[in-house]
């Protein structure tokens, strides 16, 4: 059995569910109930939020070999690009069979696969790639060695460590997840942001949300200008528009970029800064946001109007 996002499960043709937006890469799921007790994760060891749930996504779980017959046929039809296998640490039987359903993906369907686990070596990372996956995530989520130890509870430099060694022998194919909001300040976040760029990391960019029954269910998600000032520095640091040195911080927020007001505009007017950053065709949909509600990371390209609005809650533009 594997877990599906509910917005996955829809465009599989699995369930009912009224969507604005679909999915173009398919989210999976593997095991439940993390040895590891992150503060902000429904998986969580010590976490009292449902079981069937990851950030604020309900994940419905299906037989393995219809989701794979499934996902080829999504893939075929152009309705999926992607795949994303996120594995929940349960010890080294769960690594086993994250092998062997990565193999499965891998002959069962066209898709280019990301997996993000909990790895402890390049050695793991390398039989990960070489089980079948495109790219490995390793997620650090927090980006101070504090922050880290407070939210999840571990070693930031190691964790870092790793995935330094592992952007070096396996170019072009890590990835990370970094979560805005959950005690940095802007500058400490887009410093990261601008390691990993220089390190070839691909960057999934997220925004905090509390959800229910977790140990950070009474926190604040961030503040949106503060989340759409870190997009933006992202955007242009990833597109090699500017780097970190070339911004201006007051205080640890992002004050200024030295770029003149009228290219910084044309840079951002379409609005794609404001667009879910990760992997190739990863959109995430209402993954950070509720139905209606704020809208974090837009799953789709933006109307003129809505690019215009994110530019103004930047606070950037004067
Ligand atoms: S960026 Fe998206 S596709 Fe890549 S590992 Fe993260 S969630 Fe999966």
């Amino acid at each position: 059995m594997i877990k599906l996002s509910a917005g996955t499960a829809k465009v599989l043709g699995l369930k009912e569910l009224k969507m604005d937006v679909p999915p173009t890469t398919g989210y999976l799921l593997l095991g439940e109930k993390c040895l590891y007790n992150c503060g902000f994760c429904s998986q969580a060891r010590e976490s009292k939020a449902r079981p069937n749930l990851l950030s604020r996504v309900l994940w419905p779980e299906y037989p393995g070999e219809q989701v794979f017959a499934l996902l080829d046929k999504a893939y075929r039809d152009g309705g999926l690009k992607r795949a994303c296998l996120q594995a929940v640490h349960g010890g080294t039987n769960d690594y086993v069979n994250l092998k062997e359903t990565i193999v499965k993906i891998k002959d069962n369907t066209g898709l280019p696969l990301c997996v993000s686990a909990k790895v402890n070596t390049s050695g793991e990372v390398g039989a990960l790639l070489e089980s079948g996956a495109d790219k490995v995530c390793i997620a650090l989520d927090a980006v101070t060695p504090e922050i880290y130890r407070k939210v999840k509870g571990g070693g930031f430099e190691q964790r870092l460590l790793l995935l330094k060694e592992c952007a070096q022998v396996f170019l072009g194919r890590m990835s990370t997840h970094l979560i805005v909001g959950l005690g940095e300040t802007e500058e400490e976040m887009i410093r990261v942001i601008q390691d990993m760029v220089d390190l070839g990391v691909i960057i999934g960019l997220f925004a905090f949300t509390p959800v229910k029954g977790t140990g950070m269910a009474g926190f604040c998600p961030p503040d949106l200008s503060h989340y759409r000032r870190v997009q933006i520095a992202a955007y242009l640091i990833k597109g090699g528009h500017c780097r970190l040195e070339e911004l201006v911080f007051h205080h640890g927020r992002l004050a200024g970029v030295s770029l003149a007001k009228p290219d910084l505009h044309e840079l951002l007017a379409e609005g794609d800064a404001f667009r879910t950053m990760g992997c190739p065709d990863c959109n995430r949909p209402f993954y950070n946001e509720k139905p209606g509600g704020i809208i974090y990371n837009y799953p789709r390209p933006l109307t003129v109007d809505e690019a215009r609005e994110a530019i103004r809650q930047s606070g950037l533009m004067g």
